[in-house]
């Protein structure tokens, strides 16, 4: 398969880092963001690339050539056949493509080079396939939502609609945003436009929504931008701490698994409506140490409410949106939501009877912890469980995961750590990790 890198920006708010030369080829660890994408596709078999360049072009020429040398920064070959198209003049980001039409004959990657990622392709590739749309865009949380582009997708992954920050979103959406890793069809470039300048997400991507030509990717994985100084620094500091190369799927994830009622937000016996989900306080904060920490956060809560018949699947959703929008004001993102629907007991009134089972899922059953560890790769016995109650215990230890009670008295379940809110159990957790 072909990859396609976006080379050409310019990048001018992180100028006061890298003054000269083209933003793909500041150094982060000593070696160029580009060069670190390069090793990260070859090492997983894509080794055939088309570079559009344009902006101090020459200078990523110059470094790279075919392909065929070796790396001044590391002495290693680059071992990877590479083509170049350089803009004489501004095309938009996708106006290349139309001039690559005749090469880009099979599905394609698409990336753009101004952000730094360690990803599993393939699996990536593999999705796309399996959607079988014309698009597939890699999106994930990120820590500004409010003023992101989102994405508002079905149960699928098939895009229904595409909001640009400026647009007017619902009261409380999910925190799902792109992160410009896409796998293409050349289909796409079929369609006539007669601007000179092309952009991608405006002219091509954002029309196939609602059509569902156009799915997301979701995935932990760390894609950042760094277009400020701000961001650079912190790219640095993940590279250093081993963060980006971890969170590649490929290899094993460790996770914080976060019950929901009386853990996330406050307890009110059951919890129907949106109005009545509050945060607890100070678990924006933990969640975001969490999320800076390498871990991924994931919720696992028993919901009997849906087989009561007392909350439809839609009414839990738009309860988790809330919960999604109110951590994103404040820079905190979940990596993953599962919910229980099932109660074993029958025989009440306006129940769902199909709901109406003895699961393997509802806690102190261990299914949704082994059902998350198959979807993200996770080794639970590097991972914790906490909750407000016993069933969140018994929950963490039979799935083999280490678990931390959330309770303001003496109480003792099994649970490794006890703390008396989220934010101090997770301070103890970092302690002792
Ligand atoms: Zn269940």
């Amino acid at each position: 398969m072909k990859t396609v890198i976006m080379a050409g920006g310019k990048g001018t708010r992180i100028s006061s880092v890298a003054r000269d030369i083209p933003k793909p080829m500041i150094p982060v660890e000593g070696i160029p963001i580009l060069e670190r994408e390069i090793e990260c596709l070859r090492n997983q078999g894509f080794n055939d690339i088309i570079i559009t360049v344009s902006h101090l072009g020459e200078m990523i020429i110059d470094y790279f050539g075919d392909g065929s040398g070796v790396s001044p920064a590391t002495g290693k070959p680059y071992n990877v056949h590479i083509e170049y198209f350089f803009e004489e003049k501004p095309l938009g980001n996708a106006g290349a493509l139309f001039h690559l039409k005749e090469k880009l004959t099979e599905d394609f990657l698409l990336l753009n080079a101004d952000a730094i990622f360690d990803v599993d392709f393939n699996r990536f590739v593999q999705f796309h396939k399996k959607c079988a749309g014309l698009a597939t865009l890699f999106v994930h949380p990120n820590s500004h939502p409010y003023d992101s582009g989102l994405l508002i997708v079905d149960k699928e992954g098939s895009v229904e609609k595409w909001l640009t920050k400026e647009e007017q979103r619902p009261t409380y959406y999910r925190n799902l945003v792109n992160a410009g890793l896409h796998v293409l069809s050349p289909e796409i470039l079929d369609k006539k436009i007669d601007t000179e300048k092309i952009d991608l997400d405006r002219q091509l991507l954002k029309p196939l929504a609602g059509q569902g030509k156009l799915f997301t990717y979701e995935s932990p994985e760390y894609v950042k931008d760094m277009g400020t100084p701000e961001r650079y620094e912190r790219v640095c500091e993940d590279f250093r701490k081993g963060i980006v190369r971890e969170k590649n799927l490929q290899n094993k994830q460790k996770a914080i698994f976060l019950d929901r009622d009386g853990t996330i937000n406050k307890y009110v016996g059951f919890l129907r409506k949106p109005e009545d989900f509050e945060l607890l306080s100070g678990v924006e904060e933990a969640i975001k140490k969490i999320n800076d920490s390498g871990y991924l956060v994931i919720v696992i809560t028993n919901q009997p409410v849906v087989a009561r018949g007392e909350v439809t699947i839609e009414q839990l959703t738009e309860i988790h949106n809330k919960m999604e929008t109110l951590l994103g004001y404040k820079g905190a993102y979940v990596d993953g939501i599962l919910y229980c629907p099932h109660h074993p007991h029958k025989g009440f009134k306006g129940e769902v009877e199909a709901l109406k089972i003895a699961c393997d899922c509802r806690k102190p059953k261990p299914g949704m912890l082994f059902r998350a560890a198959e979807k993200f790769n996770i080794d639970l016995t590097e991972s914790w469980m906490i909750g407000d109650s016993k069933i969140d215990i018994e929950a963490g230890i039979f799935s083999g995961c280490r678990t931390a009670l959330i309770s303001e008295n003496e109480k003792n379940f099994g649970q490794i750590i006890r703390g008396m809110d989220l934010l101090s159990v997770i301070d103890k957790i970092y302690g002792i990790s």
